[in-house]
């Protein structure tokens, strides 16, 4: 919102100015003056009277005589600065006591300004202008602060004003509502103290060393949006955007903008799980099964442990499909599926489909005797589903033929090996007779892998 427009939409009121004097000349004289500059006018010829008018008509600007029967003008102004309602009433003393002292004693009282009698009519004219254009743009001013604050208060986004010592001055409602925090309770705190680390070392360093010319690119990380976790009052993290900029211009000041990304976080996760699962099945896809891979085959190169791949794929299952149909083949995938699945226990253990009606579950500190069992069990339990395979010449159910392959790989080994040892396995299940297993281990499945790589 720009001036020009809340000015346009504020009510325009004629500028008042309320003149006070005892002496009936004077009064007239200022009065026709002011109106004729085309200002709205009050007269008042007493104190008592000023005082009443002022409250009721609250001028922008009061003449105010000194020398009066009864109460004086400096009472006069003493009382109307007391009062709540009149208190911010500019007020200019007219008066014939010139001395220093009396002017003194005028501003003293609360007055903007002193003009002496006898008046000179442009002087009082030109006084009573740069008076009211004082008051209007120091009001402007306030009306600006009060949009800011309201705006600052009611915003969503958290805002914190940081000094240049790192601590915080400021924390807008939004920022304390986000973590936690009862009203006034982030003042005085260092911002790092809201961090979870490494941002936490990054922004005390920041502040610490902001005014040398160091250039630690840890320290460039602060500058600008970052992703942080901030400590909330309960002690759980909680992601966030912080945005921390210096102020353009004055003090050193530093705002810190606060955006909750804890939304984008959850959709993330989601995001993430649906990109690694296969869509008929709800097993992980290939895409997972590849990265779990890598991240398994190198760890167990640090632990020297054995590592175990099957690979399963369904016997006749074009026959199946011509036969019953593409949506049974679907739900025969599914009970597949789930069949692998249910084997795979330890938590490190992966099922996965690879593609097509190829399964493999990559099970993680597994020997070879072992990986061979499980094999041989996920192959009964389909069997024992007995999902009918009319045409099949192996069973008249739907069978799998399985490969295994146990590694202890070392840093000198290629990662693919582990699945083309598998895979050869299982085609060798499929070639001598289907719903089987074939499992290798060690030299076996190291010459295994030479011969198809070399292919
Ligand atoms: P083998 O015993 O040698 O493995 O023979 P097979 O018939 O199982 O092998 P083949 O590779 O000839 O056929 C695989 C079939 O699997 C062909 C394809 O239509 C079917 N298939 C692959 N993906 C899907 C799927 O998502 N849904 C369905 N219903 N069928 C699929
Ligand atoms: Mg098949
Ligand atoms: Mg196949």
């Amino acid at each position: 919102m720009n001036s020009a427009c809340s000015d346009f939409s504020m009510p325009v009121r004629q500028t008042t100015i309320l003149i006070v004097d005892d002496v009936p000349d004077s009064l007239d004289l200022l009065n026709e003056m002011l109106r004729s500059q085309g200002y709205h006018t009050f007269v008042a010829n007493s104190g008592l009277r000023a005082i009443d008018l002022a409250q009721r008509v609250q001028p922008d600007l009061i003449l105010l005589d000194v020398m009066m029967p009864g109460m004086d003008g400096f009472e006069t102004c003493r009382r109307l600065k007391a009062h709540p309602e009149t208190m911010d009433i500019p007020v200019i003393f007219v008066s014939g006591c010139n001395e220093t002292d009396d002017v003194v004693s005028g501003f003293d009282h609360g007055a903007v300004d002193y003009i002496s009698k006898p008046v000179r009519l442009p002087e009082v004219k030109a006084r009573v202008r740069s008076q009211l254009q004082t008051q209007s743009s120091s009001e402007h001013q306030k009306r600006q602060t009060r949009r800011l604050r309201m705006i600052v208060e009611g915003m969503d986004e958290g805002l914190i004003l940081v000094g240049a010592d790192g601590r915080i001055q400021y924390a807008n409602p939004a920022s304390e509502r986000v973590l936690g925090y009862k009203e006034a309770e982030l003042a005085g705190r260092p911002l790092a103290d809201l961090l979870a680390e490494p941002a936490a070392n990054d922004y005390a360093a920041y502040f610490d060393r902001r005014d040398t010319q160091m250039r630690d690119p840890a320290l460039e990380r602060c500058r600008g949006t970052r992703e942080v976790l901030l400590v909330q009052a309960d002690g759980s993290l909680r992601p966030m955007d912080l945005n921390l900029s210096p102020m353009a211009q004055g003090e050193q000041l530093y705002v810190a903008l606060l955006h909750d990304i804890a939304h984008h976080k959850q959709s993330e996760t989601a995001l993430q799980r649906v990109a690694m699962a296969d869509p008929l099945t709800g097993i992980a896809n290939r895409r997972q099964f590849d990265s779990c891979l890598e991240r398994e085959w190198q760890r167990a190169i640090r632990n020297a442990k054995p590592l175990s791949l099957l690979v399963l794929d369904v016997d006749h299952f074009k026959l199946y499909n011509d036969l019953l149909g593409h949506a049974a083949g679907d739900q025969c995938l599914q009970a597949v599926a789930s069949t692998v699945q249910a084997h795979a226990l330890r938590a490190t253990d992966l099922a996965a489909r690879y593609g097509g009606e190829e399964f493999v579950l990559l099970l993680p500190d597994t020997p070879y005797a072992g990986a061979a069992k499980l094999a041989d069990s996920i192959r009964a339990d389909v069997e024992r589903l007995r999902v009918p395979n009319p045409r099949s010449s192996t069973s008249d159910f739907v069978t799998v033929s399985v490969g295994a392959a146990t590694f202890v790989p070392t840093k000198f080994d290629d990662m693919r090996s582990l699945f083309l040892a598998a895979d050869r396995a299982m085609y060798d299940a499929k070639a001598a007779g289907r719903n089987r297993v074939v499992a290798v281990g060690g030299g076996y499945a190291w010459e295994a892998m030479q011969t198809a790589l070399a292919r």
